[in-house]
């Protein structure tokens, strides 16, 4: 018999401060100097944290809200509120006050802490928040804000406090943390990850296929931790003991390129980014010089980048497809021995694939009727997905968010080939189905993207009195450019066939994007339906 080995958080913490205690951990802070910290260090400071919520009269199984940018203090708040045995409810600034009253809560949040610069947004909205005991600000007391709300400075509150006490212990199917889903449509759902499905997820997430994370690595996590569990980034770099750059809120790219120059070999965002750094790199003929692996998810990443990236900054691209319900990851583009085998331009047609998932990740696609489709490279089909870090029931529902087999039904639209590569083509609500045939807006947008003059692109589907629905692309121009639409047109004839090109392409000064800085396609279709748009004949 083996020992019982129990899969909570904390133990991820005490391996990185026991066995690689000295790694730098740097970042910028909201008050502005660049923070010089350990794995020691953060660990210290986590069980002050810790200590000081019991002192507050924390228990097993209280929320506490938590609104703050990626920085090295946030690190310590992200391990010292399980070390308390509460849970952390991370919150997205970006959110809409009434979207964050509701989830606070619904959560029922007991604490708030925040950081200095996001104060404001709890000074609006503090009186609809009844259950809230305690906001804690997270700055020291030389830079406490004035402020009307009654807040606590999270530098006295941990002065003094003990930083070696054990954790809480318990049952590793206990609750460590929470994350909202955007909630598109209808209120956002909670998603409540356990301390095991934590553990086994950033376990699964760092095997050499998937991120392939390493002590010799200096992973600096540009997709915040409040967005989709920090992409367990939080958790895989002290688990494999790597040394870590922290952003803080500056997220331009002059700010991120020069953490990025600070030694980081691996990074991780939302495609935006990446197209704002790659045009800040060209602009100014920068290189990157340390930088090994970019993991790119959360919405689709454009070939062009993909291909910038590796061949002109010798940096590998991840294409990555995850969601909030999967903690996130679902798979991750990493090369089989199949993919390896294919000259160069191919393998980049296989990166536009999100690739194949980690072990603890299985997947199917299936028809409306629920039936099983084929891997073959062209069946479309709904991404039904279950897991050991997968959801089974969003926070104080009602009934399962699986189907009586125990899949999820992810919402997305895909296609499997023959060695298990998944493309997303669509999500369901986002399809567009022209007589009956299904076209992929993302491979629409893709393909206009790569048109010099093109910054983004949003294909959505307007009714259709005899097709049901007909594409049109709505385009933001590169700033100071006037993208020719016939240019545009003959990029998409090469990919797509004639039925399937959209009816209209025209310009829109901005696209409407979601808290997590994805193009709200509902808000679209919603602004062309009130400026009573209108098909060309
Ligand atoms: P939010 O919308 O709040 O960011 P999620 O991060 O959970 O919430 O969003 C998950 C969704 O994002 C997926 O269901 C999918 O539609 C989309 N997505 C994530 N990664 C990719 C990708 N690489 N390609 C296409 N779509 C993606």
């Amino acid at each position: 018999m083996m020992q019982n080995f129990p899969l909570r958080v904390g133990g991820i913490l005490d391996h990185a401060a026991r066995y690689h205690p000295n790694r730098p951990i740097i970042g910028r802070s909201i008050e502005g100097p660049i923070v010089n910290s350990t794995w020691a260090a953060v660990h210290r400071e986590a069980k002050q944290v810790a200590a000081a919520l019991k002192s507050l009269g924390i228990k097993k199984g209280d929320v506490i809200g938590v609104m703050a940018w990626n920085t090295v203090r946030h690190l310590s708040v992200w391990y010292g509120i399980p070390g308390a045995g509460a849970v952390n409810h991370t919150l997205n600034p970006r959110l809409f006050a009434d979207q964050l009253v509701y989830i606070i809560n619904h959560a029922e949040d007991r604490f708030i802490m925040v950081d200095l610069d996001l104060l404001p947004i709890f000074e609006a909205i503090i009186d609809k928040l009844p259950n809230i005991e305690k906001i804690i600000v997270l700055t020291d007391s030389a830079h406490m804000p004035e402020t009307k709300l009654d807040v606590i400075c999270y530098g006295d509150l941990i002065e003094g406090q003990p930083d070696n006490e054990p954790w809480v212990s318990g049952d590793e199917n206990e609750p460590c943390g929470i994350c909202y889903t955007s909630g598109t449509t209808g209120d956002p759902k909670g998603v409540v990850y356990t301390h095991r499905s934590n553990v086994l997820h950033a376990l699964a997430a760092a095997a050499p296929d998937m991120v392939n994370m390493s002590s010799n690595d200096c992973v600096m996590p540009v997709v915040p931790l409040f967005h989709a569990n920090g992409w367990s980034i939080a958790y895989n770099a002290p688990m494999a003991g790597a040394s870590m750059v922290l952003p803080g809120r500056d997220m331009s790219a002059p700010g991120l390129y020069e953490m990025l120059e600070m030694g980081v070999t691996f990074t991780a965002a939302v495609p935006t980014i990446w197209l704002g750094l790659l045009q800040h790199l060209e602009a100014g003929k920068l290189s990157l010089s340390t930088l090994k692996r970019v993991l790119i998810g959360g919405a689709s990443c454009p070939r062009a980048v993909v291909e910038t990236f590796q061949k002109v900054y010798g940096v590998q691209v991840l294409h990555a497809w995850g969601m909030t319900e999967m903690s996130p990851l679902g798979t991750i583009c990493s090369f089989k021995p199949e993919v390896n085998a294919l000259p160069d331009d191919e393998r980049l047609t296989v990166q536009e694939t999100v690739g194949h998932p980690p072990y603890t990740v299985d997947m199917k696609i299936v028809n409306d009727m629920g039936e099983d489709l084929p891997w073959d490279g062209v069946t479309q089909g709904r991404l039904l997905t279950k897991g050991a870090a997968v959801v089974q029931r969003y926070l104080k529902a009602k009934e399962d968010a699986v189907n009586k087999d125990g899949w999820f039904d992810t919402g997305d639209v895909a296609i499997i080939d023959a060695n298990g590569y998944v493309r997303i083509t669509d999500r369901s609500k986002d399809v567009i189905k022209s007589g009956g045939e299904w076209i992929s807006s993302i491979e629409m947008e893709n393909c206009a993207v790569a048109h010099p003059d093109v910054a983004e692109a949003a294909a959505v589907a307007v009714p259709h009195p005899k097709w049901d629905e007909r594409p049109v692309l709505a385009i933001v121009p590169v700033e100071g450019t006037s993208p020719n639409t016939d240019e545009i047109m003959s990029l998409l004839e090469k990919r797509f066939a004639k039925w399937q090109l959209p009816d209209d392409i025209f310009m829109v000064d901005d696209l409407p994007h979601t808290a997590t800085g994805k193009i709200s396609k509902l808000e679209l279709r919603q602004r062309l339906k009130d400026q009573g748009y209108t098909l060309p004949k």
